[in-house]
């Protein structure tokens, strides 16, 4: 049989891995965005010699990645270059405490042995958990489906169930940090991780203890000239291999008949035939706004009203016209109180008042990033999704400030002064941007023990020919989760054309 064609709505990261791989395989894919540039969250702002990455700044997990390009019949090293980040990320805390985090072990440890000489072996201890749970686990819920029992059977692993009893807890991430961590520092530090698929370390659940060993074990890089060059090469790659992609193609509804998707109607009125569409663009925002309620079996709108999503970003572009050598390309600058800080996030659903504060300065490891002398500052905090509760063109510009003071406050003296180009992202501008629901970065959060079964999965079961790819379906957000979100979505198409 003929391989049928393929729309894809939405050309972020998701969207481009499945494209990729099912025109590698022969099928004929038609890719639209709505935007004028692929990507998605993974995106960029240029102005005035600066340029900002405003999404992703740390690249785990590459062989994902190389996978993808190997796929397509490329070497991910033809088009990127990685660069591995020493230090990994600097770590500043309110009582005056910092620690330059590195993967390489001599140096961690001496940082650990200045800081907190008591946990040292905590920390061996916590990247061999992490460690145990990552081997364990990212063959059957990463790297496959599993939801599809097919696949489950064939990805356990005598490993897992060893690991099984250990998986199976009530306990969070902040529990389980403190059981190897006696620094009220180093528990700070490694709980942050849980805001890595966008999630609170007071409610997730301890598997997501892996997370730190990704970083730590396997390692984090930057790509060089921006994180932005992936989603560059990936569309050159992508036109190169004859995917159809189309910017400014603005999906307004996903056919439906009988059960049955027939293809998409774009915005201008056009319609594009299709028995296979794969939706990248957010799924729970896909079921809202481009497939009719009668269509909708499962994800009705109080099913998802229900559902949480992970937290959102509030950014401060800044480029300023001087240096600031405190700063390393990675910086975090944590809050007094962590655990209101994501009481505020997640259960009060405002800005937090006192954030940790994240300062990326890709200028620092890259100095064509910005004009010669100046510096290009993404900062950002963990932020609410968007609620009824307030609007956040009414509060940005004090949040704004706020955010900046306590920078100065933290040693960045004279920041404001020396701001020479400055844009602010909010979560509400990440709803239009991307068409995120309710302006979440990551998907869903992954704050109950159930969260992984409420997204929905990357067959639709209430629509034949329906697939989604990408952060809000499975396995989750960020860079790794998302491309293999796509690999999985092209899997299912391919099994299922076969029956
Ligand atoms: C500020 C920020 C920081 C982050 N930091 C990191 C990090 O350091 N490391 C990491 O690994 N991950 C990070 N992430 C997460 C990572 O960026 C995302 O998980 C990933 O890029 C999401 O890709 P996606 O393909 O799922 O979705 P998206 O990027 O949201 O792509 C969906 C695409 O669909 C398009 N679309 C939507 N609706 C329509 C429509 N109706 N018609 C046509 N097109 C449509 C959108 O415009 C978009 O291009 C970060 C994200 C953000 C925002």
């Amino acid at each position: 049989m003929k391989n049928p064609h393929v729309v894809i709505v939405g050309a972020g990261l998701g969207g481009l891995a499945v494209a990729l791989r099912l025109r590698a395989r022969g099928f004929s894919v038609t890719l639209l965005e709505k935007n004028d540039r692929v990507g998605g969250k993974l995106n960029l702002v240029e102005r005035d010699g600066y340029r900002f990455d405003t999404g992703p700044s740390l690249m785990t997990m590459p062989d994902v990645l190389r996978d993808l390009f190997a796929v397509a019949g490329e070497r991910m090293e033809d088009h990127l270059t990685l660069e591995s980040l020493e230090p990994l990320c600097r770590y500043d805390w309110p009582d005056g405490t910092h620690l330059d985090a590195s993967s390489t072990l001599p140096r961690m440890v001496a940082e650990l042995e200045r800081v907190a000489p008591r946990d040292v072996a905590g920390y061996f201890r916590f990247l061999s958990y992490g460690a145990d749970l990552y081997t364990a686990t990212a063959e059957t819920f990463l790297f496959n489906d599993f939801r599809d029992l097919r696949k489950l059977w064939k990805s356990i692993t005598p490993h897992l169930l060893r690991q099984l009893p250990r998986m199976a807890t009530t306990k969070t991430v902040a529990d389980k940090v403190q059981e190897f961590f006696t620094s009220p520092h180093l528990q700070q530090l490694f709980n942050r991780f849980a805001t890595y698929n966008g999630s609170s370390p007071y409610r997730a659940q301890a598997t997501f203890c892996l997370i730190p060993y990704v970083e730590f074990g396997i390692g984090g890089w930057y790509v060089k000239g921006g994180m932005y060059r992936i989603a560059e090469a990936l569309e050159a790659v992508a036109r190169k291999n004859g995917v159809q992609l189309r910017t400014g193609a603005s999906v307004a509804e996903i056919l439906v008949a009988n059960g049955k998707t027939g293809g998409v109607r774009l915005e201008s009125g056009e319609t594009i035939a299709a028995e296979v569409v794969i939706a990248n663009a957010d799924s729970l925002y896909t079921y809202s706004s481009l497939i009719g309620r009668e269509n909708r079996k499962i994800f009705t709108d109080r099913k998802i009203a229900r559902i949480e999503p992970s937290c959102s970003g509030f950014i401060v572009l800044l480029g300023t016209r001087k240096k600031f050598d405190r700063l390393a390309h990675h910086n975090i600058f944590f809050s007094r109180d962590y655990p209101k800080e994501f009481t505020d996030i997640f259960d009060r659903l405002q800005p937090a008042q006192d954030p940790t504060i994240y300062v990326c300065s890709t200028s620092r490891s890259d100095p064509e990033m910005a004009p010669p002398g100046c510096e290009n500052l993404f900062v950002m905090v963990n932020a609410p999704a968007t609620s009824p509760a307030f609007d956040w063109d009414d509060i940005a510009a004090d949040y704004r400030n706020l955010i900046v003071k306590r920078l100065e406050e933290f040693g960045l003296d004279g920041l404001s002064d020396s701001v020479e180009v400055e844009e602010i992202i909010t979560p509400k501008r990440f709803t239009g941007w991307f068409n995120a629901w309710r302006g979440s970065i990551y998907g869903l959060s992954s704050n109950s023990l159930t969260s992984a079964f409420l997204r929905p999965p990357i067959r639709a079961r209430d629509i034949r020919g329906l697939y989604f790819a990408g952060g809000s379906t499975h396995p989750g957000g960020g860079i790794p989760l998302v491309l293999l979100s796509g690999k999985i979505a092209a899997e299912a198409v391919e099994t299922d054309l076969k029956q």
